[in-house]
């Protein structure tokens, strides 16, 4: 049985360009106990299984990612690390070119906002053909750190992300 917050995630046809069938979070984030359970299940992926936090970091993806990430890694204990679309970080960075479901953008972090070792978390809104998260999982190496895990509101599953996601664990929370 769905999650009652799912309903919350509205579809909507044809945007940001025809073909696309947009997931809306805005309606889940206006809901606090919507948001505060959504935020708890991602966090889930940051622990053991004896509930012990296993992730120095949670990194977000612009935009989306921002504001799912920030309170998942509060609830952790953990940094936040926000990824950032090209031009946005002040300081040095490591930068990657990706693809996303529509069109092609370039994605960075800065060069120090992971210290090498570090275990992270990736966070973000929808997995559609998982170009954000092997961006990201690259820019987190680069770094130095140790992806430990995806964790998704949702996942598209007629694209690929999976495999992009590749042998880390998938925590989507719901699949369409
Ligand atoms: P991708 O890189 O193709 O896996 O796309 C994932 C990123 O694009 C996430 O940051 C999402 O916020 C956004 N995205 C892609 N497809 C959708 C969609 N159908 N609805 C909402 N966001 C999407």
């Amino acid at each position: 049985m769905p999650a009652a917050w799912e309903s919350l995630i509205h579809d909507v046809p044809d945007y940001p360009t025809p073909g696309v069938m947009f997931k809306d979070i805005t309606p889940l984030l206006a809901d606090h106990d919507a948001f505060a359970a959504v935020v708890e299940a991602l966090a889930a992926a940051g622990r053991d299984a004896d509930g012990n936090v296993v992730v120095d970091k949670v990194v977000g993806m612009e935009a989306r990612g921002f504001i799912l990430a920030a309170p998942v890694a509060l609830a952790l204990g953990a940094g936040f690390v926000p990824v950032r679309k090209v031009g946005k970080l002040p300081r040095a960075t490591h930068a990657v070119n990706y693809s996303l479901e529509y069109g092609e953008a370039t994605l960075e972090l800065h060069t120090d906002a992971i210290a090498p070792g570090e275990r992270v978390l990736l966070v973000d809104d929808v997995l559609a053909t998982g170009g954000t998260v092997a961006a990201t999982r690259e820019l987190v190496s680069r770094c130095g750190g140790v992806p430990h895990a995806v964790a998704v509101l949702m996942e598209l599953t007629f694209l690929p992300g999976r495999d992009a996601v590749g042998e880390l664990p998938l925590h989507a929370l719901c699949q369409v």
